[in-house]
């Protein structure tokens, strides 16, 4: 089958290969026909050779996907074949740590995840587990259910981890797909102002970002965006601030930004040491808080929003057949568009099973 492989250490080592299928393996396995897979800012990391995480290459990419089931193991009871499928990420957790027994198994360290340490979703088809699949809701294309995945980072830093009430000024540094979708989850609070700040290579982005409810946006190269924000609501600050960017300066600018008593989520990772005080932080008794990736009964609420329509991620999309990877990865990564869709089975993605 044709798979995107990233095969090796170094930059640009990414090519389409004929791989061999998966196979179940075990009693709970379940085999997906890939529909569509959305390619992560992590896949350009890593296309780049520029992660800041381990790989085991060679590796089939991708982790945000959609499909069909095609195949069941023997013990698989809440699916069959032809159900509409998303996928969670961890190919594989340990089942027996602290967090897997209690749902938390985004957290086990054990956690191996697709197109990283195991074979992921740009690919015909992909070995999954009962355990992380779920219905696609009748009304929701397979693109917009591959994007269930960047939604629930997105649900998960807003809904779990963010202190978020109605009339909250927000503001989201980053108009990627997370702090898009970040914008139409904190969307659903009523807030009272939602400023979307990005770069000047962010234009189409920031764009979107419009069309997904911020109020306004900001272009840092263009405007004093500290002055800009100070001069919304009482003048103290927002009540969250999101870092969907994750580099050393926009953290200080969240810190700087931040109302006393706020918060500030960071989803956006920078693996550079901050160099400066976090004193502020103490000063304005505000809270720095991390999240990371999402686990099962946030997949069903977002799927669920989807459902409604209050959710719907397509608007940030451009989708091209497997073949076309390569244009995927670059015009996504010119930032023409927030994300690229890579459709295994080009043709059939947008209907019913072909
Ligand atoms: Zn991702
Ligand atoms: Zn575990």
């Amino acid at each position: 089958m044709k798979a995107v492989v990233n095969y090796a250490d170094g930059p640009g080592k990414v090519e389409l290969r004929d791989v061999a299928a998966p196979r179940i393996e075990g009693p709970k396995d379940i085999i997906i026909r890939v529909m569509a897979a959305g390619v992560c800012g992590s896949d350009l990391h890593m296309y780049h050779n520029s992660q800041g995480f381990p790989v085991n290459r060679p590796v089939t990419l991708g982790h945000e996907y959609s499909g069909i089931v095609v195949e069941t193991g023997p013990g698989v009871t809440l699916f069959r074949v032809g159900d509409r499928v998303v996928s969670e990420t961890p190919a594989y957790v340990c089942d027996s740590c602290v967090y897997c027994r209690t749902g938390l198994y985004n957290l086990c360290p054990d956690r191996r995840g697709y197109g990283v340490l195991e074979d992921g979703a740009m690919a015909e088809y992909l070995r999954s587990r009962e355990a992380i699949c779920h219905a696609i809701p009748d009304n929701v294309s397979f693109e917009a259910a591959a994007m269930t995945e960047p939604a629930c980072v997105a649900y998960n830093a807003v809904a779990y981890h963010s202190h978020i009430r109605p009339g909250d000024d927000v503001v989201v540094f980053g108009p990627g797909p997370i702090g898009l979708m970040a914008v139409q989850v904190a969307k659903l609070y009523s807030p009272g102002r939602i400023t979307v700040v990005g770069t000047n290579r962010d234009k189409s982005r920031l764009e979107v970002a419009c069309r997904f409810g911020a109020d306004q946006v900001l272009v840092a190269e263009e405007t004093d965006v500290a002055a800009e924000i100070r001069q919304y609501g009482d003048g103290l600050g927002p009540d969250l601030v999101l870092d969907a960017v994750g580099i050393s300066v926009t953290l200080k600018q969240s810190i700087d930004l931040v109302r006393p008593g706020g918060q500030i989520t960071k989803i956006g990772w920078g693996p550079a040491p901050v160099g400066f005080s976090l004193d502020p932080l103490i000063q304005k008794a505000a809270r720095l808080q991390g999240s990371f990736s999402h686990n099962w009964p946030m997949w069903e609420k977002v799927l669920l929003l989807m459902a409604r329509g209050e959710l719907d991620p397509l608007p940030m999309t451009k989708s091209y057949p497997i073949d076309d990877w390569k244009r995927a990865f670059d015009e996504m990564d010119s930032l023409a568009h927030a994300k690229s869709i890579v459709l295994p089975h080009a043709g059939a993605a947008k209907g019913e099973p072909a």
